[in-house]
């Protein structure tokens, strides 16, 4: 019976934005009948491994195979293993180094291991050889939305932004089904310049081609004319299965485990003293760094703005701060009551799923965007970095659960000039428009319910994402019966 128990390997890449989805979709998986192994260095494992352990123990074939991550032979003290633990470049350099490193352990495990299919994040290009070493499928889990990696793949295919004259002027983007004007600047660097090296992103792309397939964390209803797109235009099988966060803590008492626990108790108590959808939740995600100039404009931004927020502050951001005017800021919304600032790691699910949080700023990222929708709620969107531009337009131009800031310049941990900036005037006006009364909020918060719903109704018995989850999970079956046979076939 062992032996017929399909075994899939997850190796997560060790940055939140990635890793958590990866860790859902693998629980999901164990909870549907297969055997799951997630391959992962200590200090990332111990920011899970309750959840695996809560599902181990009640029953789930689930476990973490733990691999060491090279701290000394970087130079990083032990625990520091996340690209967002990168407070500047140096250490981000280095905890790149020790992640590129991993790669002979995980070799040497899966050889181990011999799994069925492993699922890897799209960073990991190289596994696409260790699955065909195994002769195994590999499959390409891409942390974002289909439509950004359409746009992305369309962009880079017919380059529309190359003869434009400035990088302000607008290009449309080709072949989508909806109309998306960009300008050049909110592209990332190495596509915007013409005749630029793809670095690491060539390898990616490649090994996409040649995996088996790609998973999304995403779902038919949200997303269906680039689900069509992907298939026809870049050809590769692809699956939506979310969205996986939804889904996996549907059934958990307690959603707030990725959050400061100690504080828990006095921002719940915030919350609960704020009238119904009041509230503005404002995040920048795990790896944005912000500089003091941006910070003062959205400091003042929010306080000038008629509604209560919740501020998340990065300690990378604190280092920048002139002064102490972040402290001189939390002091004296303390005092008025409107603002309720959290230093470093919020509990976000346990913020968007409160009554009086009405609305989020956020950068873009797509797991805050899908934990946002699945909730029912629109956004203000300002994106910083590498595909967040794409994001922001399936928001405000597709979905149009969005309103746009105004962000113009794709950069990553941007000091961005005194132009690039989003000043306090365009983060009062995008405010009062997501927070009012007026019909565009409306007609955003209606559909964005919409949306919810139906990201509650596709993860039930029946529902798209739960049909495609199962369908693929017997589909993984069906290819192992068939190498077993086939192997089989060559011993006799
Ligand atoms: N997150 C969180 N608390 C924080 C910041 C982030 O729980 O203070 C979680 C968030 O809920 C999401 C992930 O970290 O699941 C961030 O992923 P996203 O794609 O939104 O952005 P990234 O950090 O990758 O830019």
């Amino acid at each position: 019976m062992e032996s017929q128990q399909l075994h899939v390997v997850f190796v997560p890449f060790p940055t939140p934005g990635h890793m958590i989805p990866m860790i859902d979709t693998a629980r999901l998986f164990a909870k549907h009948g297969v055997n799951v192994t997630i391959i992962n260095t200590h200090a990332n494992a111990s920011t899970f491994q309750k959840s695996i352990d809560t599902d181990f123990n009640s029953g789930y074939s689930i476990k973490t195979q733990l691999i060491h991550f090279p701290s000394s032979q970087v130079g990083l003290p032990e625990g520091v293993e996340n690209v967002k633990d990168g407070t500047n470049s140096e250490i981000l350099g280095k905890i790149v180094q020790g992640i590129l490193m991993l790669q002979d352990q995980i070799e040497i495990l899966l050889q181990d291991l011999q799994p069925d299919c492993i699922i890897t994040d799209m960073m990991y290009a190289w596994t696409v050889e260790s699955a065909a070493k195994l002769n195994i499928p590999r499959i390409h889990f891409y942390s974002s939305s289909i439509f950004s990696n359409c746009a992305s793949y369309l962009v880079r295919k017919y380059r529309p932004h190359d003869d434009l004259v400035s990088d302000t002027h607008k290009f449309t983007i080709p072949c989508l089904p909806h109309t998306i004007e960009m300008t050049p600047l909110m592209l990332a660097d190495w596509i915007r310049t013409k005749n630029s090296a793809t670095g690491s992103f060539g390898a990616i792309y490649e090994s996409e081609k040649r995996s088996y397939g790609t998973l999304y964390n995403s779902f038919h209803e949200l997303e269906s004319d680039y689900e069509k797109l992907y298939k026809t235009t870049i050809g590769i099988k692809s699956w939506s299965m979310g969205p996986v966060s939804a889904w996996v803590n549907k059934d958990d008492e307690k959603i707030a485990n990725r959050g400061d626990i100690g504080k828990e108790g006095e921002l719940l108590n915030w919350l609960n003293s704020k009238p119904n959808e009041s509230v503005l939740y404002v995040s920048f995600g795990s790896l944005t760094r912000l500089s003091h100039e941006q910070i003062v404009e959205i400091a003042y931004g929010l306080e000038n703005s008629s509604h209560n927020f919740i501020w998340v502050v990065r300690e990378k951001d604190k280092d920048d701060d002139g002064e102490g005017f972040l402290q001189g800021f939390e002091e004296r919304m303390k005092e008025s009551n409107k603002g309720y600032i959290i230093w470093n790691w919020a509990p976000q699910l346990l913020i968007l799923d409160h009554h009086a949080t009405g609305g989020i700023v956020t950068h873009c990222g797509w797991n805050s965007i899908l934990e946002s929708l699945s909730v029912g709620l629109p956004m203000i969107a300002w994106p910083m970095f590498a595909e967040q531009f794409y994001n922001e337009k399936l928001l405000v131009n597709v979905l149009k659960i969005g309103v746009s800031v105004g962000s113009k310049v794709n950069k990553f941990w941007s000091s961005v000039g005194e132009d690039e900036l989003v000043r306090r005037e365009e983060i009062v006006k995008a405010v009062e428009i997501l927070m009012g009364r007026g019909e565009e909020s409306k007609e955003m918060r209606m559909r964005a319910r919409k949306l919810g719903d139906a990201a509650k109704r596709t993860i039930e018995k029946g529902g798209h994402s739960y049909n495609n989850l199962l369908q693929f999970i017997d589909e993984l079956k069906s290819l192992k019966i068939a190498r077993e046979l086939e192997k089989s076939m060559l011993d006799n």
